[in-house]
């Protein structure tokens, strides 16, 4: 089997072989016409020429014996002594080129002739015989002489001129069939390049056309086609090299296949045995998997519909988790869903986790619903007993704080000063114990709904203002500058004034309890979308990182400071308050730079967002 080079070299060979035989052709051709041509000038016009010169000097000669006979012996025997030495090299050109047959009797003949007709003109020239005698010797011998030499001069120039025709004739003969033999070999080149160009198409390009077509396939995924090698050329290996690759490509498949389906597998598995309700959705709302807990409890089955479930609050979560691209919480009044499992009360949490892949939008959303029932309940059992323990308390404390007083203001006798002391700090104690219980009280309370909300529309500015005007001197004795700025154009905002009060109250009392003289604490209002928020941003100590999240916890102090007078109680009720309004409240701080708390409430006039409570 031949390679592509050998096929190349094949093709070029071939067209190379016929190029040398055509060129050998020509110079052969060539040759032998020029050697035709050669002989026709060379030789036998060489002897043409000889001829006539014979023929001319003999004419001229025999004119001299005229001339002598005629008296003017001087002028014939100048003739004579000029032509015969012209005649004699002639003879000899004509005697070395004999070159047609014949020729070699004819030219012998002259020769023989000649030498009579020298001798039969010396006896014409013969001044010792007479006149009649000398002209019966021409007459007799010398003319006849002179006739026989012209018709041999003759002959042979009538031979060569013949054969310069046949030479001619050869040449042109062999002219025609050269013609003839160029034209053929021409034919024969010209097919031999078509056949060059047709075995090229099948040899060479077919079968890497067939190598494209091929690749194309597997391009669009048929890893199953196997190309058919034909040859055991450079193209055939090629072949055999990519159906090697293809059946690879073919094995990383199906083993690819295999983990997939097996992770897959698993994957559900897993997936349908956890306890949570979660359920996979695709952008159009169907159901793609879902946990036996989701399936139950809120229908979540394969296949189904989100927006067929008739939970508004779910479509939702849904449409906006798609949306926004990112993980959606329920809030306010469907914060927790209720729902009865199996004749029992359960509370679940619902979020909407986006699914994002490389593309832009979400290529689904699980939705998680966080069983909450447990943490639900220890918070009402918590609340449940500070609320008991609080009211329990409170009596007793009372009357104990009535009694430290009455003794303190001496109603019951005299002091020593160390009973003073004493009685000093278990009053210090007994007020911070009250403090804490009616913190805990009205926790407990807002918590419960029975703390009594004055909501309405109010300025934003009034507000403020009345809580910085509060702190002023504080502020002052401290050496902190308290500063306040909200706009007048600012729109209201549903609250109530005393609890919101009461909120911008601990924030700024925090702020100033953790700023340093010199340090600045600023309280600001400003509008924020159907919100307005209000901010209390100090310079001080700041918050530690991982404690942010955790100082609006009930009883929350940052580990490692002096204990103040508080308990870790006052930004619990600040939230308690803030969200209690339908607001939000959140912190940023950078430790040793300052603090700055935020919260946010609805404007008046707006209408009740979803999840607000009513
Ligand atoms: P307390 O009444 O004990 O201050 P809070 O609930 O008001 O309790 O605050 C919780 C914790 O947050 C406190 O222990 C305090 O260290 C920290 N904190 C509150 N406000 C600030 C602030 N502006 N700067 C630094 N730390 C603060």
């Amino acid at each position: 089997m031949l390679g592509i080079r050998q096929k190349l070299s094949l093709g070029f060979g071939g067209l190379l072989l016929i190029v040398v035989i055509i060129g050998s052709q020509s110079i052969t051709l060539l040759t032998s016409l020029g050697h035709s041509i050669d002989v026709i000038l060379r030789e036998n016009y060489r002897s043409v020429i000889a001829s006539q010169e014979m023929k001319e000097a003999l004419e001229r000669m025999d004119g001299g014996a005229l001339f002598t006979l005629l008296g003017d012996t001087d002028r014939g025997r100048e003739l004579i002594a000029a032509n015969e030495p012209a005649f004699e090299i002639a003879l000899k050109v004509e005697l070395d080129n004999i070159t047609v047959p014949g020729e070699q009797e004819a030219a012998g003949r002259v020769e023989t002739l000649f030498a009579r007709y020298r001798t039969a003109l010396k006896t014409v020239q013969d001044p010792a015989l007479s006149l009649d005698a000398r002209r019966g010797a021409y007459f007799a011998d010398l003319f006849p002489l002179f006739q026989e030499i012209k018709t041999a001069a003759d002959d042979i120039l009538r031979m060569n001129q013949q054969n310069m025709i046949e030479a001619n004739t050869r040449a042109r003969t062999i002219a025609a069939a050269a013609k003839q033999r160029m034209v053929l070999l021409l034919l024969c080149g010209a097919f031999v390049a078509l056949l060059f160009v047709l075995f090229i198409g099948r040899w060479i390009l077919r079968p890497i056309h067939r190598l494209i077509r091929s690749m194309e396939e597997i391009r669009r995924g048929n890893l199953d086609l196997v190309v058919q090698a034909g040859s055991r050329d450079e193209i055939g290996s090629l072949s055999e090299a990519f159906n090697e690759m293809a059946s690879s490509l073919r094995e990383f498949r199906r083993d690819n296949r295999t983990r997939m389906a097996r992770i897959q597998r698993s994957t559900q598995q897993v997936f349908k045995s956890l306890p949570d309700a979660v359920a996979v959705v695709d952008p159009g709302g169907s159901v793609e998997v879902s946990t036996k807990a989701a399936a139950e409890i809120f229908g979540l089955r394969p296949e189904v519909r989100v927006q067929d479930l008739g939970f508004g609050w779910m479509s939702g979560l849904f449409d906006e988790a798609l949306r926004s691209g990112s993980i959606v919480e329920a809030r306010g009044s469907q914060a927790v869903v209720q729902r009865f499992v199996r004749s029992e009360e359960h509370f679940f949490r619902p979020e909407a986790v986006p699914i994002l892949g490389g593309e832009k939008n979400p290529s689904g959303v699980i939705l998680v619903f966080k069983d909450v029932t447990r943490q639900m309940q220890q918070d009402e059992l918590k609340r449940g007993v500070i609320s008991t323990v609080s009211h329990q308390l409170r009596t007793p404390l009372t009357s104990l704080r009535m009694a430290v007083y009455l003794l303190l203001e001496e109603k019951a006798g005299p002091l020593t000063p160390k009973q003073t002391e004493l009685l000093a700090a278990a009053r210090e104690d007994s007020d911070r114990l009250h403090s804490t219980l009616s913190s805990l009280l009205d926790i407990s309370r807002i918590e419960s709904g029975k703390m009594q909300m004055n909501i309405r529309p109010e300025a934003p500015g009034e507000i403020v203002l009345e809580q910085v005007e509060t702190f002023r001197s504080a502020a002052k004795d401290r050496g902190v500058t308290l500063t306040m700025e909200v706009p007048d154009e600012l729109p209201e905002v549903l609250a109530d004034p005393a609890q919101i009060g009461h909120v911008i109250a601990n924030l700024i009392s925090n702020a100033l309890k953790h700023t340093s003289p010199g340090g600045e604490v600023s309280v600001s209002a400003a509008s924020d979308g159907d919100m307005v928020s209000f901010t209390v941003a100090d310079t001080g100590r700041g918050i530690p990182a991982p404690y942010l999240d955790k100082v609006f916890e009930q009883f929350f102090q940052v580990p490692g400071r002096e204990a103040g007078s508080g308990e870790g109680l006052g930004l619990a009720i600040a939230r308690e308050i803030v969200e209690a309004h339908g607001g939000t409240i959140g912190v940023t701080s950078e430790e040793g730079k300052g603090s700055t708390f935020t919260f946010r409430l609805r404007r008046a006039g707006q209408t009740a967002r979803e999840g607000s409570p009513a």
